[in-house]
This record gives C-alpha cells, sequence and structure tokens, in this order.
C-alpha cells in the first residue's frame, strides 16, 4: 500500500466531482489546511461544525471532505472567539485540512442527485437540468501502418473512444503519406533532402472536450514520428451533458400520499412536508437535494408528477400548487446520502490505486431541525 498525500487523494475525488461543475458562485476546494500533508484517515461529512472537528481528532482524521462549504461567504477576519473563528483555529492547531465538494457533488454522475434517485428506486433516470454541456472533438491523426495498434491501444487507455457502455472505438481508414525531411530533420523514416512515401493508417477517435490535452499529450508521446500529422475537429452533433437533480420513473404509480410515506422511510427522516392532492396518481418524480424552489420550472418541464426537494418556501410551494406539480419536502438534510455515498466510492478508488488510506462516515447528526 502507497502512503499518499491530501493532494493524491483529492485528485482522485476530482476525476469522478470535478471542480468544472461547480456553480460560478459556488466556493468548492479547499477551505481550511493544505493538502501537502500525508493522510491516512479521511472523514467524511455533510456540514463541517465543531463536533465534527472534534470527531476527527478523536479519530484521527486529519481531511474532512464536506458537502456545505464552510466559509460560503468571504471573511473579512478569523475572529477566534467567534464559532466560525474557534473552528477554523481548531482545525488549524489540528493540522486538519477542510476541503468542500458542494455543487460539483451534486452534478456528478453517482453523487449527491444520483444517489438519492437511486434510494427513491427512480428507474431510467436523467438530468432534469443540464448546467454543463461538454463539446465532443474528433482526433484524427495518420501513423505508419505497423505503429497504428500500438497509437490506437495508446488512445482508448488516454480514455478517446468512449461512447456509451463502448470503450477502444475507433475508426481507421489506408493510405499514403508524403514528406521531404529538410536539414535540421531527425526523421524516424527516410532521409535528409529525400521525398518520402509511407504507407499510413488514418485513426478517428472521439473524446469528451476535457480529455483533449491529456489525449493529445498522449498521442505526441506515442507516436513515432517527429511532427505528427493530426486534426482536431469539433463536433456539434453530440455533447456530453450534466446537471443538477434527477428525473425518473417509480416500478408502478402511487398515490402521493403514500409516495410521501415512502420518500419519508427511504430517505431515513421523521417527517416530509407535501403540497398537492394526496390521491395525485404519480409516477414520474425529479429529485433535488438541498433547495430547489428556483427549479420548480425545470421539474415541471421534465414532465415529473412531483418534486421531491427541500426547503420549499411558501410562495414557492403556491406557485407549485398553480402549475399542478406535487412537491414532498423531506429536509435538505437528506444530502446526508452523500457520506455514505462518497466513502464507498472514494474507498473502492482508493483501493484501485492502492492507496493506504481509509474513509470514515461521520456519526454526528447535524440537522438543526427537531420534530413535534
Ligand atoms: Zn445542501
Amino acid at each position: 500500500m502507497k502512503k499518499v498525500n491530501g493532494h493524491e487523494i483529492i485528485n482522485l475525488f476530482e476525476q469522478w466531482s470535478p471542480k468544472r461543475f461547480a456553480e460560478d458562485w459556488d466556493p468548492v476546494g479547499l477551505h481550511i489546511g493544505q493538502l501537502n500533508r500525508q493522510v491516512e484517515k479521511v472523514i467524511i461529512t455533510l456540514d463541517v461544525n465543531e463536533s465534527v472537528v472534534n470527531e476527527a481528532i478523536d479519530k484521527g482524521a486529519n481531511l474532512i471532505i464536506a458537502h456545505h462549504p464552510p466559509i460560503f461567504r468571504p471573511m473579512k477576519h478569523i475572529w477566534t472567539d467567534t464559532p466560525q473563528g474557534r473552528l477554523i483555529e481548531k482545525c488549524i492547531k489540528h493540522d486538519i485540512s477542510v476541503y468542500a465538494a458542494h455543487t460539483n457533488l451534486d452534478v456528478a454522475p453517482g453523487g449527491v442527485n444520483d444517489l438519492l434517485a437511486s434510494r427513491l428506486g427512480l428507474q431510467n433516470t436523467e438530468v432534469m437540468e443540464p448546467t454543463i454541456s461538454d463539446p465532443l472533438y474528433k482526433l484524427a491523426v495518420f501513423c505508419p501502418i505497423e505503429h497504428a495498434d500500438n497509437l490506437r491501444e495508446v488512445l482508448a487507455r488516454a480514455g478517446a473512444g468512449a461512447i456509451g457502455d463502448y470503450t477502444g472505438c475507433s475508426f481507421t481508414s489506408t493510405g499514403i503519406g508524403r514528406f521531404t525531411p529538410t536539414t535540421g530533420a531527425d526523421p524516424f523514416i527516410g532521409e535528409v533532402g529525400k521525398m518520402e512515401e509511407v504507407a499510413e493508417e488514418r485513426i478517428e477517435v472521439v473524446l469528451p472536450g476535457p480529455l483533449r490535452s491529456k489525449v493529445l499529450k498522449s498521442m505526441l508521446a506515442a507516436h513515432p514520428y517527429e511532427e505528427p500529422a493530426y486534426d482536431f475537429f469539433v463536433l456539434d452533433q453530440r455533447t456530453e451533458e450534466f446537471g443538477l437533480g434527477r428525473v425518473g420513473t417509480l416500478p408502478a404509480s402511487m398515490e402521493l400520499k403514500e409516495f410521501a410515506e415512502f420518500v419519508k422511510d427511504a430517505l431515513d427522516v421523521p417527517a416530509v412536508r407535501i403540497v398537492g392532492d394526496f390521491s395525485k396518481p404519480v409516477q414520474k418524480v425529479a429529485v433535488l437535494g438541498g433547495s430547489g424552489s428556483k427549479y420548480l420550472k425545470a421539474a415541471k418541464r421534465s414532465g415529473a408528477d412531483v418534486f421531491v426537494t427541500g426547503d420549499m418556501d411558501f410562495h414557492s410551494a403556491q406557485d407549485a400548487e398553480l402549475m399542478d406539480l406535487a412537491i414532498v419536502d423531506p429536509g435538505h438534510h437528506v444530502e446526508k446520502v452523500m457520506i455514505e455515498g462518497v466513502a464507498q466510492y472514494m474507498e473502492q478508488a482508493c483501493r484501485e490505486k492502492g492507496y493506504a488510506v481509509s474513509f470514515i462516515e461521520s456519526e454526528i447528526n447535524t440537522e438543526p431541525f427537531r420534530f413535534v
């Protein structure tokens, strides 16, 4: 097992939940401390408060991965006789770093919204409100026939040619490449001043925009030529979409009241608030962790019968009623599903890498509401 520092762990995490998935206003990333230290235990929590920091100290964890950013608004000073200042002071005194993954973790495939959709047993889930759309590129590269197999393998390993459930997709055609090396060149094939003709393959692969520089680097490193010929094309017929909320269907239709009871159990909350006629049949369900009142129209547009989301305010509830969109509000704290979700994902990702680090699920309940 390999000893690792915070950077290596967070790099792995951000391959799943990159910062570019976050909304513009969202201060995701490292909030307190540093990532250059060795980390053996990471604690996962929805919120960071003093009890969570105490828990990290007790359990020997020196990295906290939280969903809600502990420093949400810019601070003008750190006064250690205020709760927030005391929290920061305690983290620094105990060499505990805090990293926040907020809306990027909501958007990430397998993140908060997918975890909630899966708890609700939703099928055929899709993104409710796309927020990120990556361009797709096609790379066409020319190389001598006997090197084509190797180059295809290198491109696939860099992530090019992944389409849906298929990997290593490519197309190849053959032809003749021509070139004349001039003074100063150190050609792999041919000699200076003499026109060369080489039987080459043109390999075509598609790749998502964020992989462009990685694929290009791998291709250039593996290509036998000094000056490989290649083209990148932007494709406009296919893009990969990511976004907030999920919409999917229940295996069978049920009445709103029955569905609300089901949500209560599935998300393990003491109560839910409901908007809509109790006997309304529901089957298509939109779900968005956190505060969803801004997304009523998106939920309605998605064709959902009911929208499961937290922090519903009075006037938004009235708007939902007017647009005949039922609401089940289980509160904001249901995002606690991320604790187990992130711990399990990272435990496995680090095991595959041989990293000597373990992930602990925080046991501190950060729900501020009590119910009577
Ligand atoms: Zn939240």
